[in-house]
């Protein structure tokens, strides 16, 4: 089956899909994004990652592309085209096409829209979950602004590679203090050896994850205890258990940490109940179900 991609108001095959060279996304990554996870047949957290890309769009005094109302039903619709009920949809919105130059372009420059989907693996997911992953900490080179999701994702990627070449799934980043701040696409979390959840403010310096949030309220219906904190490179390797959290990966346990095992060096406990109960926490958007209501 083809790919379908959506690109500016038209659905068009993947390999066809285009975008013009002076888009201000690629000259200058002058533009945000947004994941969401789709999950046995459903889009998850809808309503935060739009609420995400609101905010994301109005720090950097980008419009709405299309209504938002519009934007969630594309999202349904690509899912659907590419007939994914486990995967992911990726949207993107730049400031649009406009002549070269720096400050932003003339206020009826139309934001770009892109939005595609594809299958994930979920039994190789399930495994992966199953063993856990391992991290690597590295110092924090990106910009003040991570709070924004924006498409300016240079240090991010280089410290993914970073991770990938020491065989490692994820890199942490560590501020001047020694503080892990989040994944290069991902939140970080520990257990400490009290049972308590910790993870670090969303107030700046990490990116406000929805699978963070998500999984706050799914800690909180479980009875977890549960502190938004600041921990050490030193507290995570010496925690009793590790995990990270992203729409891409949901909850996925950390067994590793610079090549030193988390506790027993087996997903912890505590991890697998929040990535068990996390489906049934999640907001569930019917990529099917939708579809046949919803197409025009
Ligand atoms: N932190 C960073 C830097 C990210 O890029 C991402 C996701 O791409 C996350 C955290 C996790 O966010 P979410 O749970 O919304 O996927």
């Amino acid at each position: 089956m083809s790919r379908i991609a959506y690109v500016n108001g038209r659905y068009v095959p993947h390999q066809s899909a285009r975008v013009h060279v002076e888009d201000r996304g690629y000259q200058f990554s002058d533009g945000v994004y947004e994941v969401c996870e789709v999950s046995g047949g459903y889009i998850l957290d809808r309503t935060r990652h739009l609420d995400r890309l609101d905010r994301s769009l109005s720090e950097l005094a980008i419009g709405w592309p299309v209504e938002r109302a519009a934007l969630g039903r594309i999202m349904i619709e690509v899912a659907a085209r590419n007939r994914v009920s486990d995967g992911l949809v990726y949207l993107q919105v730049t400031r649009g096409v406009a002549r070269r130059d720096h400050p932003f372009p003339s206020a009826d420059t139309r934001p770009a829209l892109v939005v595609t989907a594809r299958s994930t693996d979920r039994a190789a997911f399930a495994a992966k979950a199953e063993e856990g992953v391992g991290v690597i900490t590295v110092p924090d080179t990106r910009w003040d602004r991570v709070d924004i999701k924006t498409i300016g994702l240079l240090p991010n990627v280089l410290a993914r590679q970073q991770a990938r070449d020491a065989g490692a799934a994820e890199a942490w980043l560590v501020d001047e203090d020694g503080i892990v701040l989040e994944g290069a696409a991902t939140n970080a979390w520990i257990v400490t050896g009290e049972g308590e959840l910790v993870t670090r403010p969303a107030v700046s310096g990490i990116l406000r994850g929805i699978t963070r949030a998500t999984a706050i309220d799914t800690a909180a219906a479980l009875g977890l205890t549960m502190v938004e904190r600041g921990f050490t490179v030193g507290e995570a390797k010496a925690a009793r258990e590790a995990f990270m959290t992203s729409a891409t990966s949901q909850v996925m346990p950390v067994v590793r940490i610079d090549g030193a095992p988390v506790a027993n060096g087996y997903p912890g406990e505590i991890t697998r109940q929040l990535r068990g109960a996390f489906f049934a926490h999640a907001e569930k958007i019917a990529v099917r179900g939708s579809l046949a209501l919803e197409k025009p």
